[in-house]
């Protein structure tokens, strides 16, 4: 990748040789929040966010951010204030919505494994949907809908059998996933669900993956969708709302994703000729809204050659991104301050974690010297919100660019927060 396709782009690129957020020089960001630290550009994240709404301009659609992508309270603030609805998947996430003011109303809740306590807690919350994911989950939610004297919105995920052609760890839409009921006992679970007085039947929902990089994938799952709406409501099951997942790819490695508003192009074509284009529609993107929007600052603690290999180590890990140790993903890995001129070397570029797992990215080319600052690219979506202590390492602090102002939104953690949750046994 060169310095002119850095992904994110306009708000993250170089400015006078230097990697820039917005206004704000990165090397002043980790000056004055310390290194590693998370950074997000708010411009990045609303221009992602209208690619989506130019493309349902003069439609009937509902956009619920899955903030498992990146849930930190402020980032929910941004998306609720900009007309967001919220996909969840855990009673964490619901109280995370309710903590940033956002309407619960336009909550849907997915997840294959929601425990009693937690529909409960979305029921009496008011939210606007559960996407239900098993004929078992289906029986319990009723019975919890019925205890609570109110009925539950459902929508059921169902499993359209398509090969999302990604990585299979974040490919869901296949027979052999854990995900959804099965495309064709679905007839059989929406007559199930019409008949059980504790539920509302809503809407129908899909999610085939995730970094999906080709529409056809998309067009494919939306056939099989659309011949089970026809199907249901031939049954006499009105379906009120579709619900077409998330999974949009983003620019890891000179990836290729279509926009949004191409990508929906399309969708919306097919849509209108099968006569569904004024259906209230849904969709659940995360990684597309916040991916390219985050970059992560990270010093060069040592450098080490080595006879096979030479080592750069730096001061974030596998913990604070795990990625590339969890899906071998790519990061781009840039220096701060570009220099065309100095010599560059092939470099594992490894955390401080005892796992030989622990890296970030292989076989680089950089110019780098010790103290200098890399920038991991692309690591708005499911870094943060995937990281964790390991090593008693406390988690970054986030910093959200808006224009030339820098705002803390989640301070560093110290050691002591890594174990304020913990007691020490009784003494004698
Ligand atoms: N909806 C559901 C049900 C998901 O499981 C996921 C991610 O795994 C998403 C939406 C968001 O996917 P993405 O971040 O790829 O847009």
């Amino acid at each position: 990748m060169t310095q002119a396709q850095l992904p994110g782009q306009p708000h993250i690129s170089y400015r006078d040789q230097v990697l820039t957020v917005e206004g704000l020089a990165s090397p002043e960001l980790a000056q004055r929040f310390g290194t590693p630290l998370f950074v997000y550009s708010k411009a990045s994240m609303l221009a992602a966010l209208a690619a989506y709404q130019r493309g349902f301009a003069g439609r009937k659609a509902q956009i619920c951010y899955a903030m498992k992508a990146n849930s930190s309270l402020a980032i929910l603030q941004l998306f609720a204030q900009a007309g967001c609805g919220f996909d969840i998947v855990s009673g964490g996430e619901l109280a995370r919505v309710q903590a940033a003011g956002a309407d619960v109303s336009k909550v849907i809740f997915s997840g294959v494994g929601k425990t009693r306590a937690e529909m409960r807690l979305a029921l009496q919350a008011g939210i606007g949907c559960f996407n239900v994911e098993s004929e078992a989950e289906l029986e319990v939610l009723n019975a919890v809908a019925l205890e609570l004297g109110t009925t539950a919105p459902v929508s059921i995920r169902v499993n359209p059998n398509v090969d999302a052609k990604t990585h299979p760890y974040i490919s869901t839409g296949l027979k052999g996933n854990k995900f959804g009921v099965a495309h064709d006992r679905a007839l059989a679970t929406y007559q199930r669900a019409a008949s059980l007085p504790g539920l509302k039947v809503v809407g129908i929902d899909c999610h085939i993956g995730s970094q999906i990089t080709q529409v056809d994938p998309y067009l494919d799952a939306m056939d099989r969708v659309l011949d089970l709406v026809e199907a249901i409501e031939r049954a006499g099951i009105p379906i009120h709302h579709i619900d077409f997942g998330g999974g949009l790819g983003i620019n890891y490695n000179g990836d290729t994703p279509p926009e949004a508003d191409a990508l929906w192009a399309q969708l919306l074509a097919k849509l209108d000729a099968r006569g569904f284009g004024q259906r209230q529609l849904m969709i659940e993107p995360g990684r597309s809204l916040v991916g390219n929007a985050g970059l992560c600052l990270t010093e060069v603690l040592y450098l080490k050659p080595g006879e096979q290999k030479n080592f750069c180590i730096v001061d974030a890990a596998m913990n604070d991104l795990p990625r590339p140790a969890m899906y071998e993903a790519y990061h781009a890995i840039v220096p701060v301050q570009a220099d065309d001129t100095a010599t560059a070397t092939s470099y594992d570029v490894v955390g401080p974690v005892c796992e030989s797992g622990d890296w970030l990215g292989r076989d680089r080319t950089l110019a780098v010297a010790q103290g200098d600052l890399l920038a991991v690219l692309s690591t708005g979506a499911y870094c943060m919100s995937m990281s964790s202590n390991y090593n008693t390492r406390g988690r970054l602090a986030e910093v959200l660019v808006d224009g030339d102002q820098a705002h803390l939104i989640r301070r560093r953690e110290t050691a002591a927060d890594t174990f304020a949750l913990e007691s020490l046994l009784p003494n004698g």
